[in-house]
């Protein structure tokens, strides 16, 4: 027999061996021999009262064998003779729907402008080290797109929106680990994501897809309504049928090659701020009431803040717990700042995004002669501002968190888990007012919220500008652009996602509107 319960364990018991069988006997009022296993269905931890408990939802086997190993698998089928999609990016958008296809038995044929996770890698080094920018090859484009060195946070609040645990079950097929499938906010890591993205890389190849590294798509044609060609960097022209775009929201080109086709864009709402950093023993002291350093059986606090400003959300966003706040910029001439971290979340510092909603139709009235591109072209002056702040390199504008608030340049910064490292600039006063005062605003009653948050030892970093697309690519109920049949907008550059899984659901979602009729 096996029977679903849920267990209440304290922190002091959490400690002891066999903890959940003890537990689970005791809560079915049965013999702890007669347990033969339990299966760990469901984790949470619950700080918010000073006895601190983990949630467990647990399946106990009574009297029979508890199945040793958990089988995942996924219908692939060996497509190297199918007709082919063409598919644009290689983040969780352009991977999942590349898998999708194999399933649905349609040949993916992938083209990315980065290169490949090792290769990648040292521009990723370059752009830390030496400050150096390569325009395809960075921590937002390349194999795994954006997903790659990221976090890795797998939380998403898309519920509704497809099928989260299967892209949890795939992950774990690519060689995520199971606890994925139980943490109430999964996590994977920035050391763990380019093994998963090398794996699910080589299912398809293995499958007969084709992925094409280091080809930037620039150009592409359009006839009687319907797309006919793509153009790579070097001038091939590729005849196409179905495209999904999964370009991501860092592809400024794509967003301007459509503009100037007159291809119908829209302006979207979306968000900018600064990253705050704070050493982790403050997050921690704060989170699990404690004092001295956190019990060695708890995870890396974070915590999830937000407040309502002048009739604008000012929230905290892709919270990193033990991590580092890294260059996430595309281009010359621009400063980004986003957050990731290890899995075992053991970095001296906490980031997170603090961010503020622009409304796309409220806030952007200086920048209406851009049209659909108007908040493009907002972020855009950001991250040039944090640029020229910063020093013109990689190194960001930075304040210390009370002298942010209070108005004031900071003579010194905190230390930084940032490495190109941090210039002391006023950032209070060069943030757009509408950004920078709600800004302060909002750290004020977060100083309330959680006490201690609010302290001259944490530093406020410019800027955190690529939270969501500022463009929306329309598509209509079958998913293609209401103006260009056989385009399938997809992911997060399109409007349709905001993070990895959601991204990948999005990507299932258009392989499988794109291969209808085909
Ligand atoms: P992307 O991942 O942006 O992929 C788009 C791909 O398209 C890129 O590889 C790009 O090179 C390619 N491309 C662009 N233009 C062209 C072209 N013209 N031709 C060919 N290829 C092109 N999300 C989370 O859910 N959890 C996290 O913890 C998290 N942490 C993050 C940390 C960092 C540092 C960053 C940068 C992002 C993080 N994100 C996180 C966000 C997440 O990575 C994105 O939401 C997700 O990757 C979006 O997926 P996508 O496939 O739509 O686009």
């Amino acid at each position: 027999m096996v029977k679903e319960i849920q267990l209440r364990i304290t922190l002091q018991e959490e400690a002891v061996a066999d903890i959940l069988v003890k537990k689970s006997a005791q809560s079915l009022k049965i013999k702890q021999d007669d347990i033969t296993g339990i299966k760990v269905l469901r984790k949470s931890i619950d700080a918010r009262k000073a006895l601190i408990i983990f949630n467990y939802k647990v399946a106990v086997y009574i009297k029979e064998t508890l199945p040793q190993t958990s089988e995942y698998t996924f219908n692939y089928k060996d497509v190297s003779k199918a007709k082919p999609i063409h598919i644009i990016g290689f983040g969780p958008a352009g991977m999942y729907a590349a898998l999708r296809c194999i399933e649905l038995g349609f040949k993916p044929v992938v083209l990315e402008r980065g290169k490949n996770v090792q290769d990648r890698r040292r521009d990723i080094k370059a752009i830390n080290q030496d400050h150096i920018v390569n325009e395809d090859s960075n921590y937002c484009f390349g194999e795994g797109g954006a997903g790659t060195y990221s976090d890795g946070k797998l939380y998403t609040r898309s519920l509704k929106r497809g099928d989260v645990r299967r892209i949890f079950e795939n992950l774990v097929y690519h060689g995520a680990t199971e606890q994925i499938l139980i943490d109430a906010h999964p996590h994977i890591g920035t050391n763990k994501l380019p093994k998963v993205v090398q794996n699910i890389r080589e299912t398809i190849l293995k499958y007969g897809g084709e992925i094409h590294f280091e080809t930037r798509v620039v150009d592409f044609t359009v006839k009687s309504g319907k797309i006919k060609s793509i153009t790579l960097h070097n001038g091939l022209e590729m005849s196409v049928n179905r495209v999904i775009l999964a370009t991501g929201h860092s592809a400024r080109d794509i967003f301007y090659l459509l503009f100037k086709k007159k291809i119908a864009l829209e302006a979207k709402s979306f968000a900018m701020g600064v990253r705050v950093e704070h050493p982790q023993h403050i997050i921690d002291s704060i989170q699990y009431h404690c004092s001295g350093p956190r019990n060695e059986l708890l995870p890396a606090a974070s915590y999830a803040l937000v407040q309502q400003v002048n009739e604008r959300g000012v929230y905290s966003f892709c919270m990193c717990p033990g991590g580092f706040i890294v260059p996430a910029a595309t281009a010359h001439g621009e400063v980004v700042v986003n957050g990731m971290s290890p899995s075992k979340r053991n970095n001296l510092f906490a980031n997170s995004g603090i961010v503020v909603e622009i409304n796309a139709d409220k806030d952007l009235y200086k920048y209406e002669q851009f049209g659909p591109l108007k908040g493009l072209e907002y972020q855009k002056d950001l991250e040039k501002l944090a640029f020229t702040a910063g020093g013109r390199s990689q190194t960001a504008p930075a304040q210390r968190l009370t002298d942010f608030v209070e108005g004031r340049l900071s003579n010194d910064l905190n230390p930084t888990s940032y490495q190109p490292g941090l210039k002391s600039a006023p950032l209070h006063s060069l943030l757009p007012k509408p950004i920078g005062s709600r800004l302060r605003k909002g750290f004020e009653s977060f100083g309330q919220k959680m006490k201690g948050y609010y302290t001259a030892e944490a530093n406020v970093v410019g800027v955190e500008s690529r939270t969501s697309s500022p463009v929306c690519i329309p598509r209509n109920e079958q998913l293609e652009h209401p103006e260009v049949s056989g385009l399938f907008p997809c992911g997060e550059g399109g409007g349709y996602a905001g993070g990895i899984v959601s991204a990948a659901m999005d990507g299932e979602r258009c392989a499988e509107a794109a291969i209808i009729g085909l």
